[in-house]
């Protein structure tokens, strides 16, 4: 373990950036976060914007009254469009990161909406949510909406099969509530939580309220009610240590999650 600058640095010019004693002494400084006393919200594409005023109406007004108590970062899903994009895409043979830019083109259509919605009340959306104005807007306003596809593009990294591209919109809400080591990470949809199987498509489904990422990976549910590649990062994160999944068509659900609430499945990374 090195203790001081000069060994850090020493070792940073002598080994390679992966070696284990050199990310040892990267770790020695203490941990900071950025925005912590904000909570990243995901708004689903599928499973609740593509729903229309029905679902988004309550979710505005209950957003609305929530920010006076909440500072909250509020990311947009893609959905049912993304989906069709993705086939056609797809059929034409085009490659994940093609694919990436045009499930990002969906989700901030979602959040031009979300975002025009809640104009009137002072929350604006914004191109881009790695920083630059979203503290002044929290400061501001306690809320600030953003598309929530991670913005890898074409170097997004593909999947070992396939052209859909596995960093998608739970990933990139999740990826910005953790690099800005925020309070809590609610993604928002339209089933209590996860369930022992699809709720669409089985009857027998049983909820589940706490759940670590190793026991869904043991139990085959890790490509369910979020993308797969989520529960890595949740496993190795530094901050958000446990995300919970509710029912955004549920009045109050929303508010009762950011209190703290435990109203829907509560994932943790271990
Ligand atoms: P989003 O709109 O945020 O993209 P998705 O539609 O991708 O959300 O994911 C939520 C959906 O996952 C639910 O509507 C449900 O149909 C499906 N799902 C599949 N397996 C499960 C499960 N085991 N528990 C809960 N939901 C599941
Ligand atoms: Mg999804």
């Amino acid at each position: 373990m090195a203790d001081t600058t000069a060994e850090f640095e020493a070792l940073l010019m002598q080994r390679s950036l992966s070696d284990p004693q050199l990310l040892a002494a990267a770790e020695t400084a203490s941990d900071f976060r950025i925005l912590p006393d904000a909570t990243v919200l995901k708004i689903g594409g599928q499973s609740v914007i593509d729903r229309g005023r029905a679902a988004v109406y309550p979710l505005v007004d209950e957003i609305v009254a929530a920010r006076a108590q909440h500072k909250m970062l509020i990311g947009t899903g893609a959905g049912t469009r993304a989906r069709h994009l993705y086939s056609i895409a797809a059929r034409l043979n085009l490659p994940a990161g093609v694919l990436s830019q045009l499930g990002a083109s969906v989700a901030n259509q979602n959040a031009v909406m979300l975002g025009t919605l809640l104009a009137k009340h002072g929350i604006s959306a914004v191109d881009g949510a790695g920083l630059s104005a979203v503290p002044l807007y929290l400061e501001e306003v306690n809320a600030v909406v953003f598309s929530g596809m991670p913005p890898y593009g074409l170097w997004m990294r593909p999947a070992a099969e396939g052209v859909i591209p596995p960093y998608r919109t739970d990933a990139g809400c999740f990826l910005v509530a953790e690099q800005f080591g925020c309070k809590a990470m609610i993604f928002v949809k339209d089933e209590a939580g996860l369930y022992t199987d699809n709720p669409k498509a089985s009857k027998n489904a049983v909820l589940i309220p706490r759940i670590t990422v190793d026991e869904m990976k043991a139990k085959g549910l890790h490509d369910s009610v979020l993308e797969f590649p989520m529960l890595d990062l949740l496993r190795s994160a530094r901050h958000v240590r446990e995300v919970q999944v509710i029912n955004g068509l549920v009045p109050g659900n929303l508010t009762r999650a950011l209190n703290g609430e435990h109203v829907g499945t509560i994932i943790t990374a271990r």
